[in-house]
């Protein structure tokens, strides 16, 4: 006897962006972005300098306001008032909350240079989060292990490379239990052999299932990491799919034009 087969879950929208519009004075940067990203999935964005990449990201945790379009965090839309220029955070505890479930990591690596590796990745989840210290830390020395600098808990930020402390910036990210984690070229201030080993790390996050959106430089990377792609070009997607669709069978022109270059560079 034949059994139907069950159909295959959809998973839930960690991020949902909605005809996202963002302007700086007369520059549109933004200019209707729409897309998701699942839970699990890992979403690329990639595009040249200035088309946009980091201010949708900030666009995700209202580090830049959009002044049109929705932006909803596992179902919760984020509530703003006002409009265009004039749209603010309308609920200060709702966005630090939302916040609080968004893992960032940026170009800059952002440690506190006074703390010790450990205290770092244990600021938000002890005085933020007020978990208890003994939990924080099994989990934050966990963390640190897992991107490899186990070793380092003690140290300061200075006495650290700077792929180490990017690993480090990525292990207080993950301490705080993010619904997703947010990635802004993570390695594009680092040395290239440095800059393998931050890779790594973010390949282990996305083969654990981790929900991501990373904003890269590397297209073998993004090719090798991604669920989907995202090519923005002056402020729209101009392509998005799958890595083999979007990097084997290019339809845009200009995407054709930025992986060449890219390829070149
Ligand atoms: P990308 O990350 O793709 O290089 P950005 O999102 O950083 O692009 O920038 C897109 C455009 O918006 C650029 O022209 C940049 O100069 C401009 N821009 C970004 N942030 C601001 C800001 N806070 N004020 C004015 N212009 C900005
Ligand atoms: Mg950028």
């Amino acid at each position: 006897m034949t059994q139907a087969m069950p159909a295959p879950a959809i998973k839930p929208n960690i991020v949902a962006i909605r005809d996202l519009h963002k302007s700086f004075g007369d520059l549109e940067v933004l200019k209707g972005i729409s897309f998701n990203a699942r839970e699990g999935e890992v979403v690329s964005l990639i595009g040249s300098s200035g088309s946009g990449k980091s201010t949708l990201l900030r666009c995700i945790n209202m580090l830049e306001v959009p002044d049109q379009g929705s932006v909803a965090i596992a179902g919760e839309d984020i509530r703003l008032r006002g409009e265009g220029a004039h749209r603010r955070i309308a609920d200060e505890h709702q966005i630090q909350r939302i916040r609080s479930e968004l893992g960032m990591v940026f170009q800059s690596f952002n440690l506190w240079a006074h703390l010790s590796i450990l205290d770092n990745v244990m600021e938000v989840p002890l005085v933020v989060q007020k978990r208890p210290r003994a939990e924080v830390e099994a989990e934050a020395r966990a963390m640190l292990a897992k991107v490899g600098i186990a070793e380092k808990a003690a140290a300061y930020p200075a006495q650290l490379s700077g792929g180490q402390q990017q690993r480090a910036a990525i292990a207080r990210a993950l301490c705080i239990n993010p619904r997703v984690m947010l990635f802004d070229e993570p390695t594009s201030a680092l040395d290239p052999e440095l800059e393998v080993e931050v890779l790594r790390v973010i390949k282990i996050l996305a083969d654990e299932g981790r929900t991501m959106v990373l904003v890269t430089h590397d297209m073998e990377f993004a090719r090798s990491v991604s669920d989907r792609v995202i090519f923005l070009h002056q402020g729209r997607i101009e392509e998005e799919g799958t890595p083999d669709q979007v990097f084997g069978a290019t339809r845009s022109p200009r995407l054709k034009q930025f992986l060449n270059a890219a390829n070149h560079a």
